[in-house]
């Protein structure tokens, strides 16, 4: 069955990148004030204190999915090494050299922006870099084929394409999705697929693009006692990078870039 699909006005996605931008300044402070010692719940507390200088509240707190346990008690998710995502702030401090994603989403006036950044803290490892430019590069591909006439399985195949040259781990359970009024909506967009497959994409529908991968090579994810942190299943490092994405006549516009 096809996914129902919400597709926005011009003034809607407009209001939209307004919640964009408030995700856009809760990664760049995050990303700027992470440093060896701090604690994963100091960078919480900082993606709060943007929320509410912005008037927006959090999609993520006290979200409850079916596959989780307890509702998500952060307002991001901070995933170290090889954590990849939905890592859950705490007393854990960050390292010289851990590799960090940071996901963050906020809500500004009824609609929803939704995005991340890998970065790392302190000493850059090579293999990191590489990981964390190639997962940009699957984002930046993955943003570049989301345009009017396209197929959904367009977007999965540049993402999982540039993925599997970087020679990356790849699993399709969590992905890409419609994003709206609401933070996960219709469709579901997998971080790999058959190009020329799916959902039509039309101007009006926005998208929350994210490849995330994993530099072990293995397809294989594990999920922590707590229900939620997803880590790769050998141990190896992860990278996640996510923008919203309005698909427009005018092609794909990010809306939650600064
Ligand atoms: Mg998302």
């Amino acid at each position: 069955m096809r996914p129902v699909v919400e597709i926005k006005t011009a003034g809607e996605i407009q209001a939209m990148r307004a919640a964009g931008q408030v995700v856009a300044r809760i990664l760049a402070a995050v990303q700027d004030q992470a440093k060896a010692g701090m604690r994963t719940s100091e960078l919480d507390e900082i993606a709060r204190d943007v929320l509410a200088a912005a008037g927006a509240y959090s999609p993520f707190l006290n979200y409850h999915p079916r596959f989780a346990p307890v509702p998500y008690p952060g307002v991001i998710c901070t995933s170290v090494n090889d954590a990849a995502l939905h890592g859950i702030p705490g007393r854990k401090k960050l390292a010289d050299g851990d590799l960090v994603s940071v996901d963050s989403g906020a809500v500004l006036d009824g609609w929803t922006g939704d995005a991340a950044v890998s970065f790392t803290i302190g000493t850059l490892k090579p293999a990191d870099e590489r990981l964390i430019d190639v997962t940009r590069d699957a984002l930046r591909a993955g943003i570049a084929a989301a345009v009017p006439g396209a197929r959904l399985g367009d977007i999965s195949a540049a993402i999982g394409a540039v993925g599997r040259q970087g020679g990356y781990g790849i699993c399709t359970d969590f992905g890409g999705h419609g994003v709206g009024r609401t933070m996960h909506e219709d469709p579901h967009v997998p971080n790999e697929g058959p190009a020329g497959r799916g959902l039509r994409l039309v101007p009006g529908l926005v998208l929350a693009i994210e490849p995330w991968f994993l530099a072990g090579g293995r397809d294989i994810y594990r999920i922590d006692r707590d229900g939620w942190t997803i880590r790769s299943g050998d141990g190896s490092r992860a990278a996640h990078v996510e923008h919203t994405v309005a698909i427009t006549e005018d092609g794909p516009q990010i809306l939650t870039a600064l």
